[in-house]
């Protein structure tokens, strides 16, 4: 490749250390701005109470700012964006201005798993509450759009009736965990990950204690050997390994994360046994809420914690402080094998199949999910599942009954073998409902992806290159580690301004194939605008085609 490129990532530094940077557990509680005195002004979580009993009843403006603006996240709502607001005025407007008086409501999933009776629920109340709509996000929850507080309650009341929470689904608090969308079905399982998930779930979730971290925390637990849940870029990752002598576990992984100021989780080379598993991840989430930087909202994150303290020392901690044990030492994971998409149709254990599908940039819709109720009830299933990576798994389904299911996926427009690029695009919510984004991304993606395959058809792509489109620098659908990761901006083209994309290249985690996950360079000085994004990626991807060595990846060429 002849692309001038930059460094992937600044240097990550924590915050200077001359004044307080509100570590509880070093600095004292005193809340250092807006959003750590509203946190600690009333347990957030508590606002789900007015919204029952004051908001519902009363409407849109009845809602307290403080509430609005910062306590409802708590309960998964977020205003979106006001219709007709061009990408180019959002850093010119202030948030109240972006806002409209319609919600985007996170229904968390934590490891994508739906009941037929769930799914029906849920797409009804995307029909009756949402305008239909229901987008599969990148951490397995749905999300569904025009919202209005008046219809909240019933929604959660219906929600709630089948098992379903929309606590926690934003906020600075545990969010919805990734868990291996195989898990408890896959042959290849180092160790089944289900009961862990459910213990955190059951034990921890809505527990004021863990309601009021500096910022989100992310969790991801999997035993499948495809490593499908992203371990690499969430602040708390288990990754099940074999240790030769204490059996079937997990590997420990902590600080990883995106966003602005990318950094891949680190190893802490610790050993945890299931038995260690819940009290691993109960210190490692406390420790972030007593050690995690409260002054900067931007430096936050647990990785800015790491960055000052290092693996040794947070393992140190963990162990002495909030475990009172040493952990032992173990493994790390083995070279992945598999697919971590799951596309397609998989035999389970126990002789059963699933089949995953990819719903187009993950948007579903209320009908889709009630069709997919009904096809799971006629091929004898019960079970789905959302993915990382926006797709979608039935589960259990009867050899027999194979092909009835891969049809009736095809008619709901979920497809079982979709085309390469198709298979690997993700796209973040974008200008259509995000208060953040410069640029339109779902409808972009799915129009770029479905031509790329049809203009590249002809080629012989071993292994699926990577595509993810974002609306903002925030790098919901991760921009520093895909093949071609997009942000995007407005650029000037000839004078005229244009939504269009920074283009970063080259990276990807363990689950892509690569030896050692990386994080994707800039491409300097390179805008292209939204217009030509097809034209630049065929070129780029014949160009591949054409220069690369044998058995060089597109990260390596
Ligand atoms: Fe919104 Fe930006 Fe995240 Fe896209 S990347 S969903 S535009 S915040």
């Amino acid at each position: 490749m002849t692309t001038t490129v930059t460094p992937p990532a600044r240097t990550l530094r924590p915050p200077r250390k001359a004044r307080s940077n509100g570590q509880w557990a070093l600095d004292g509680r005193k809340p250092l701005n807006d959003n750590e005195a509203f946190k600690q002004d009333g347990d957030p979580l508590a606002v789900r109470d007015r919204i029952m009993r004051i908001y519902g009843p009363g409407g849109y403006e009845s809602i307290a700012p403080d509430d609005l603006n910062g306590r409802f996240r708590w309960w998964g709502l977020y205003t979106q964006r006001k219709q007709g607001i061009d990408g180019g005025r959002t850093a010119q407007l202030d948030a109240s201005e972006l806002s409209d008086r319609y919600f985007m409501q996170r229904v968390r999933l934590d490891g994508g798993s739906l009941s037929r009776e769930q799914l029906r629920v849920l797409g009804s109340v995307s029909n009756d509450f949402a305008r239909g709509t229901a987008d599969i996000t990148d951490r397995q929850n749905i999300q569904l759009h025009w919202v209005e507080i008046d219809n909240v309650p019933e929604l959660w009341r219906r929600l709630e009736s089948v098992g379903l929470t929309t606590v926690e689904g934003c906020g600075d608090t545990p969010r919805g965990f990734l868990v291996s969308p195989v898990a408890g079905i896959a042959k290849d399982e180092v160790i089944d990950p289900t009961p862990l998930a459910r213990a955190i779930k059951d034990t921890y979730l809505g527990d004021p204690e863990l309601a009021n971290l500096p910022r989100k925390f992310k969790t991801a637990i999997t035993g499948s050997p495809s490593l499908d849940i992203l371990h690499e870029i969430n602040d708390v990752s288990f990754v099940g390994v074999n240790h030769p002598e204490l059996g079937p576990g997990y590997d420990l992984w902590v600080a990883g994360a995106l966003s602005t100021a990318p950094r891949l989780g680190q190893r802490l080379g610790a050993f945890v046994t299931p038995e260690d598993v819940l009290d691993v991840w109960y210190g490692v989430i406390r420790i972030f809420r007593d050690y995690g930087y409260r002054r900067l909202r931007n430096k936050a994150r647990l990785k800015f914690l790491m960055a000052e303290w290092g693996p040794e020392k947070f393992r140190q901690v963990l162990q002495d402080d909030y475990l009172g044990r040493a952990l032992p030492d173990g493994p790390a994971p083995e070279e992945p094998s598999g697919d971590s998409d799951h596309i397609g149709v998989h035999e389970q254990k126990d002789g059963r199949f699933w089949v995953g599908a990819k719903p187009p940039v993950g948007r579903l819709s209320g009908d889709v999910l009630l069709g997919l109720a009904d096809l799971a009830e006629r091929v004898g299933s019960n079970r789905a599942r959302t993915t990382p990576l926006q797709n979608l798994l039935l589960l259990d389904v009867p050899a027999e009954k194979v092909d009835d299911a891969v049809a009736g996926l095809r008619e709901l427009g979920l497809d079982p073998d979709p085309g390469a690029f198709t298979r690997s695009t993700l796209a973040c919510t974008g200008l259509e409902f995000c208060k953040f984004a410069i640029v339109e991304t779902k409808k972009l993606a799915a129009r770029v992806s479905a031509e790329l395959d049809a203009r590249l058809a002809d080629t012989d792509l071993e292994r699926r290159i990577t595509l993810t489109i974002n609306g903002c620098p925030n790098s919901c659908a991760r921009i520093q580690i895909a093949d071609i990761g997009l942000k995007g901006q407005i650029i000037t083209v000839d004078g005229e301004q244009m939504p269009g994309f920074q283009v970063h290249l080259g990276g990807g985690l363990a689950s892509d194939g690569r030896a050692e996950a990386g994080l994707g360079r800039t491409v300097r000085g390179l805008k292209v605008p939204a217009s030509g994004l097809v034209d630049y990626v065929e070129r780029l991807v014949r160009r591949y085609l054409d220069q690369r060595l044998p058995e060089e990846s597109f990260a390596q060429w």
